[in-house]
């Protein structure tokens, strides 16, 4: 997610704070200090509301993130690579890069969110039990803590993608029937109900006269819709290409460039006369790196005449670069990360092969439409490259208004 940045690691999981969620922070903050707390433990001086309020702000999102590391420790602990976990303004999500190879082991994942959620706000409420009328601010600040969790659990319940219930569902369709896509399909559907029944709701609310609410709504909604419909897209593509080598689609490896001819050689004799984009870089037979025309930027163009294009390059270590032999799925995840137009296709040996273009893949898919065989959209494509990996969403905290 852009605007986010790293606060700490946990369990080797490093979470990150997207800047929308100092939004709902601040929200929160004043919501519970000027709402709750006066009302719930009254005859307090003001600044104590707004300390507590900015407290229990935080706990709320210290739960928020003990539900994602559920989801995020039981992925890993089934051999998916977690990358990271976000809060921002609609809630956390869990970057896991890898879809669950099971329904018994999408089923765990998601549940245990859930579960985590209505433990720790059945502890609260317990405790806010137990202390009682002795001390009405921690009575308050407990209380608030279970309700939250209670609703985020049951919201999170709703048998929607992309809600933890909505995972919940594919898990037992995809045992039922088999068919991961078939499931992901209705999953889907149901989210996209939903997210539009929210929508609808939110309209209603805002035209009523409750603004702020009615807006929040919508936004979740909008936000539950885009995940339903990418994960969708996501699912379509992944058994679109479960079948297509790297090697089928490629084209053929494009003429390459001695490494040391100079920046302003190459720009004269290919990138200008041909238009290339990208240029393999060779030391003799060897393929040692690519040029793009971004590495050419980078070199100061009074430069260009006395730089060797291998000091330009980015060296074979370096490069992103795809087998032959292998699944587009595996390789097309590494072209959305390291947000390149192509990869260079090696094998085994080393050597340069051929190019895997995003326009290539396009085509195929194109194609593929025209002869009937497939109802995915072009757009689809664009969107999942720009959206990454799916994630476990984590709506909101339905209960601030
Ligand atoms: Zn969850």
């Amino acid at each position: 997610m852009s605007g986010s940045f790293r606060i700490f690691k946990i369990a080797g999981i490093s979470v990150e704070i997207n800047l929308s969620w100092l939004i709902i922070l601040v929200l929160l903050t004043a919501s519970l200090a000027l709402d709750w707390f006066p009302v719930a433990a009254p005859r307090y001086p003001v600044l104590t509301y707004w300390a507590l309020g900015f407290l229990a702000a935080l706990l709320l999102f210290a739960s928020v993130l003990a539900h994602e590391l559920s989801h995020s420790l039981v992925a890993r602990a089934r051999g998916l690579p977690v990358k990271s976990i976000t809060l921002f303004i609609f809630g956390g999500v869990s970057n896991i890069e890898r879809g669950p190879q099971s329904p018994g082991i999408e089923f765990q994942m998601a549940a245990v969110g859930p579960l985590t959620s209505i433990v720790i706000g059945g502890v609260s409420l317990g405790a806010a039990l137990l202390v009682g009328d002795a001390s009405p601010l921690i009575w308050a600040t407990l209380y608030y803590l279970g309700v939250t969790n209670l609703l985020l659990a049951g919201f999170n319940l709703i048998p929607g993608f992309p809600l933890d219930g909505g995972r919940v569902l594919r898990s037992i369709i995809w045992k039922a029937t088999g068919s991961l896509r078939k499931a992901t399909l209705w999953a889907a559907r149901v989210g996209q109900g939903f997210a539009y029944l929210l929508i609808l709701v939110g309209v209603w609310q805002f035209f009523t006269g409750y603004l702020v609410p009615g807006l929040w709504l919508g936004f979740i909604g909008w936000f539950l819709l885009q995940a339903a419909q990418a994960e969708n897209a996501q699912v379509v593509l992944e058994s679109l290409f479960k079948d297509v080598t790297v090697g089928q689609l490629m084209g053929p490896a494009p003429g390459g460039a001695q490494g040391n001819v100079s920046v302003q050689w190459l720009v004269d004799n290919y990138v200008l006369p041909y238009g290339a984009r990208s240029i393999p870089v060779m030391s003799g037979e060897t393929f040692i790196g690519l040029i793009t025309l971004e590495d050419i930027r980078r070199v100061p163009r009074e430069s260009w005449p006395l730089t060797p294009i291998n000091a330009a390059m980015t060296p074979f270590a370096r490069l992103r670069i795809a087998r032959p032999g292998e699944s587009l799925n595996e390789a097309l995840p590494r072209m959305a990360r390291g947000d390149v137009n192509q990869l260079p296709v090696v094998d085994e040996m080393g050597r340069l092969v051929g190019m895997l273009s995003r326009d290539a893949i396009m085509r195929y898919v194109e194609i593929r439409r025209g002869l009937g065989m497939e109802e995915v959209e072009p757009g689809q494509l664009s969107r999942r490259e720009g959206a990454g990996r799916p994630s476990q969403g984590e709506p909101p905290l339905p209960v601030t208004s």
